[in-house]
């Protein structure tokens, strides 16, 4: 399909996927006062594997109201190791330090709130690919690109329509999205995730109330975990992709051990994460990347909300930036975009590095982990971390933790 350029075909922004990093952006740009379209392959609300744990930065960062959407909270853990040497620790304050969400729910609120910022959202659209006619807007100031009208556009091929323009796409369509492929982004650790929603009756949703459930897996770097939500409990496992026979049989051991082979089941299904490479790029030309699209996950955890939403909204600011809207702070044109990297590096980069470690001494010494995890002096660290009242990158500062962290990755 060619250009077929009227006011519902030209925008200031295009993001691809309505996901939590879309959303962010979204909201971000259309609130600076950018003219925003949202494309989203599916229909709205959707579902995605995810276990819809809200860490306390994701809380911290979602800027929408959670009251409605929170299906439980959780203020007790049980941890074990491949199911066994079980451990229990609540909190005597019993405050709950982790809320969970369906992300139908969670993705479809972020969405309603872009839409009430003034973005425009279309669903069931598929985007095939980007073009960019003008190459980097950095090489046509310095005078490498030959101005013209056309350059300052992405053109956005999208199935089955006429292509639609913009002055930047923020790519946020996931981890196997078009855009990060555009982008070059560049991937240095692949992972599966394998998770059901399962619907228990009264007694067994009871058990589970208030408690999580995190069991390190058999599979080397790999866990599963177990998310209450009332009458529905998500049940998981993720480690890494090229052992997905091994992960398979762990995931099902795991349901079974928890008594629920037989629970009718509203979703069961496999999702991949990617975490990106250090020196992966995170924008090119008039394209930025967010979310799981740019392979921004916690390395460890691979918990990505709060690095989509933070993302996603770095991404959106940078978009208006650049298009020159009213309500948009910082430097216009391609110095907003050229930001955009450094400032996703400079949030986002430490938490990375520091999962990266713990995941490299987790992968080599579960055991030793688990048994220094559920102690009863690090469950206290552990349930800040979730909080968000610290960072793992933050406690890596300490030259014990340090140490120890580097023991036992040899
Ligand atoms: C099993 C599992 C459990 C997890 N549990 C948690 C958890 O409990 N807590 C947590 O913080 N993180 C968790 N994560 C990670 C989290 O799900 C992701 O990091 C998060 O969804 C990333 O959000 P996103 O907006 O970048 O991408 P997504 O949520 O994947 O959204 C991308 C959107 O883009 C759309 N899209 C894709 N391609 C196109 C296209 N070509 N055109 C148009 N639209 C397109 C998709 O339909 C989708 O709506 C989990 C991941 C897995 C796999």
């Amino acid at each position: 399909m060619g250009a077929i350029d009227t006011p519902d075909s030209i925008f200031d922004v295009i993001v691809v996927g309505a996901g939590p990093a879309g959303g962010s952006a979204a909201r971000a740009a259309a609130a600076a006062g950018a003219r925003v379209c949202v494309l989203e392959r599916s229909s709205m609300p959707r579902y995605k594997t995810c276990g819809g744990g809200l860490v306390g930065l994701s809380t911290d960062h979602v800027g929408i109201d959670l009251a409605g959407l929170v299906r439980a909270t959780v203020s007790s853990l049980t941890m074990t190791w491949d199911g066994r040497y079980t451990v229990s620790r609540g909190r005597t304050d019993a405050r709950p330090w982790l809320s969970m969400v369906m992300r139908t729910d969670l993705d479809a609120a972020l969405l309603a709130a872009a839409q009430a910022a003034g973005a425009i959202v279309r669903t069931g659209v598929q985007v095939l690919g980007l073009l960019e006619s003008g190459g980097d807007p950095a090489d046509r100031q310095a005078g490498a690109v030959a101005p013209g009208a056309d350059d300052d556009w992405v053109t956005v091929r999208v199935r089955g329509g006429a292509d639609l323009r913009a002055r930047v796409v923020i790519g946020a369509d996931g981890a196997s999205g078009r855009c990060g492929t555009h982008v070059g982004v560049r991937c240095d650790q692949v992972d599966v995730g394998l998770e059901g929603e399962f619907v228990v009756d009264a007694a067994l949703a009871d058990r589970w109330a208030g408690r999580l459930l995190i069991d390190w897996g058999p599979v080397p770097g790999s866990y599963g975990w177990l998310f209450p939500k009332g009458r529905v409990l998500t049940v998981g496992v993720i480690g890494d992709r090229a052992q997905g026979a091994a992960l398979r049989g762990y995931y099902e051991r795991f349901v079974e051990r928890l008594g629920l082979t037989a629970a009718p089941r509203q979703h069961d299904s496999g999702h991949l994460t990617r975490v990106r490479a250090v020196d992966s790029p995170l924008r090119r030309g008039r394209v930025l990347v967010a979310g799981d699209a740019a392979g921004l996950l916690d390395p460890w955890t691979r918990e990505g909300i709060s690095f989509a939403l933070r993302s996603g909204r770095l991404a959106g600011e940078a978009a208006a930036g650049a298009v020159g809207a009213p309500g948009a702070a910082g430097s216009v044109g391609s110095a907003a975009l050229d930001a955009y990297p450094d400032r996703v590096e400079a949030v986002l980069g430490p938490e990375m590095a520091a999962g990266r470690k713990v995941l490299g001494a987790f992968t080599r010494r579960p055991g030793v982990m688990h048994a220094l995890m559920s102690g009863p002096g690090t469950f206290g660290l552990f349930t800040r971390l979730i909080e968000g009242r610290t960072t793992v990158a933050h406690q890596l500062r300490r030259p014990g933790v340090r140490a120890a962290v580097a023991a036992l990755s040899r």
